[in-house]
């Protein structure tokens, strides 16, 4: 405190400059003392608990219905996710049989159970989950205060402007505290796929989160600048940063309009090369977002998600209607269903023994060929909804030609038992992989022989390139998409695939990075597909680039020795696109 113009570095969640007055936002805590029920109060017991689970549900459908008008449908998703827990028998029933069991107070079982579910996910590394502790904070908030009586949310009255302050948001934070009188958030903890900032990405805030020092180095009603695309937060900025500001922010109003209006245009250089423009999808309910902005189709379904969110297998049929329902909807465009890639390092179950180093270990296609009955089941449900729409499929972390060769025998084998059944089905599914391992990488002229597609995997071949696990924020700095080994393995991956005649998309973060973006484009490559949420910029930034120009830039780019040198070669053409 005290120094004009200090800067704190956080993670950028959600893009957009503000400048405003900082508001400290403190969460009530809570301490949940345990009590011995006498058996003939059990009874009543669990009837208080019961009645406190149905209030905390009403709470949240009013929630929703107040914000239907003002948030969009990923935010409202959110609260129904808050409803599902409330109505999961793994949280219910368990909190009432231990009621049951142990004589002991409702609210002291319901928070044993709930912190029991936050520490399983936070463990996880897989950022999905370990961000998703948030619903479970706020779940079980809502459920003490009924069981409690105590008031858990600080009532949150500014009627003017402020940027907030907080160490963490759950998203009913964050929708109470409303549109229009938050102009920018602050967290000192999450990541960048966190509550905070899909909800501050909802509401068009800019937000930066995981801070860590916010809350410490902030004080109420301080002067500051928090720029969403940067992650830095100025404190007490000079003059001179205001004023750079201040006109950064008036062409952030004019970029916003000009973005929705690029909606439904198609992602085209100004050259005429055309990219197609995809969308990373966990869930089917993202399919909304996906149509809204206009995406060529899905690059990336994530099924282990259909797995994670119930810990079990989920049937064949259950699949079926699951891929069918998808590719109906995205029709004509395909859909990249990338089979499982579940791993000890994403969850825990009886198929994943415990690893010692998971994210090398029995993960991606690893565990599926070694349990190829499971293989099968999703298989067959990928070939048979392949009749509905346009479906490919996609094998993840892909390590060498013969590893690739036993998961088609296994595909050829499925094809085969459908036929044999009668079964309908499109036998002529495009198969293609992820490039992710860098064995894959520098044996991509051999593998391109045997697929029709790839899908480059940033976000793993990065980790492991450089050796640098992408959860650990430790080395977050070495974890650098513009490493030249990384960038020459793109380059080598993208001229592999083009040579054998096969198309090659990116699906990792680096697509959705406007500088990254640039030097994927430069390279060549057919497809970026991204967060739905990311579309509408890199599609500007598409219809500002020239092909010719960054084939230039990035050929010239990868010969250089550094990441800093790198980035500092492509930035200013970034720059002059205004991004
Ligand atoms: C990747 O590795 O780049 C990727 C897109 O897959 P995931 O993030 O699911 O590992
Ligand atoms: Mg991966």
């Amino acid at each position: 405190m005290g120094d004009k113009n200090r800067v704190i570095n956080g993670i950028p969640a959600s893009p957009g400059i503000s400048l405003g007055r900082a508001y400290i936002y403190h969460r009530n805590s809570k301490t949940v003392n345990k009590r011995l029920i006498p058996s003939e109060k059990i009874k009543d017991e669990v009837k208080r608990f019961q009645r406190a689970v149905e209030l905390a549900i009403e709470d949240l459908t009013k929630l929703q219905e107040k914000i239907a008008k003002n948030l969009d449908q990923n935010t409202l998703k959110i609260f129904s996710a808050h409803q599902a827990v409330l109505e999961d028998p793994e949280v219910i029933e368990v909190t009432i049989v231990r009621i049951r069991q142990e004589k002991v107070n409702a609210e002291y079982i319901f928070n044993d159970v709930i912190n029991g579910w936050i520490s399983n996910y936070s463990t996880l590394d897989n950022s999905f989950f370990r961000e998703r502790t948030a619903d479970f904070e706020d779940v079980l908030y809502r459920v003490l205060t009924k069981l409690t009586g105590e008031i858990s949310f600080k009532k949150f009255d500014k009627t003017t402007p402020v940027i907030l302050i907080a160490r963490n948001l759950s998203p009913s934070d964050t929708a109470e505290i409303g549109r229009g009188t938050v102009c920018g958030l602050v967290t000192d903890i999450g990541g960048q796929t966190s509550h905070t900032a899909i909800v501050a990405r909802g509401l068009g805030v800019p937000a930066v989160v995981g801070a860590k020092v916010a809350t410490s180095e902030i004080d109420e009603g301080m002067l500051i600048i928090i720029d969403g695309n940067s992650g830095t937060i100025y404190l007490e900025p000079d003059d001179q940063t205001i004023q750079k500001y201040k006109s950064l922010l008036a062409k952030q109003v004019a970029f916003k309009t000009e973005l929705q209006e690029l909606n439904n245009l198609p992602a085209v250089t100004i050259d005429g090369r055309l990219i197609e423009l995809s969308a990373n999808i966990e869930l089917p309910v993202e399919i909304d977002d996906v149509l809204e902005k206009g995406a060529d189709g899905i690059g990336l379904y994530r099924t282990e998600f259909l797995y994670l969110v119930r810990n079990d297998l989920p049937s064949e049929e259950e699949q079926f209607q699951v891929y069918s329902e998808i590719a109906r909807r995205v029709a004509p465009n395909n859909v990249i269903i990338r089979t499982l890639d579940l791993g000890a390092d994403k969850i825990s179950s009886q198929l994943l023994k415990e690893e010692i180093n998971p994210a090398l270990g029995q993960r991606g296609i690893r565990l599926c060929l070694s349990h190829p009955e499971m293989f099968k089941v999703q298989l067959r449900a990928i070939l048979r909804a392949s009749v509905n729409g346009n479906i490919r499929v996609m094998f993840p972390m892909i390590s060498g030609y013969s590893e690739l060769e036993q998961a088609k025998d296994l595909f050829q084998e499925t094809c085969d038992d459908l036929k044999q059944a009668g079964i309908s089905h499109d036998s002529s599914v495009p198969l293609g992989i992820m490039v992710e391992v860098p064995s894959a990488a520098v044996t991509a002229n051999d593998l391109a022989k045997g697929v029709d597609f790839f899908s480059i995997g940033t976000n793993d071949l990065i980790q492991y390139t450089i050796a640098a696990d992408r959860g650990n924020s430790n080395i977050a700095s070495l974890y650098n998409p513009c490493h030249p080994a990384v960038l020459r393995l793109v380059a080598g991956i993208i001229d592999s695939a083009h040579n054998n005649s096969i198309w090659v998309g990116v699906c990792g973060v680096m697509a959705a990075n406007p500088l990254t973006a640039c030097i994927l484009l430069g390279l060549g490559v057919d497809e970026l597909s991204m967060s739905p949420n990311d579309i509408p910029w890199i599609r500007r930034l598409i219809r500002s680039v020239n092909y010719d120009e960054l084939r230039q830039l990035s050929s010239e780019a990868i010969k250089l020795g550094t990441s800093e040198e790198i980035e500092k070669y492509v930035e200013p053409y970034r720059i002059k696109r205004q991004f």
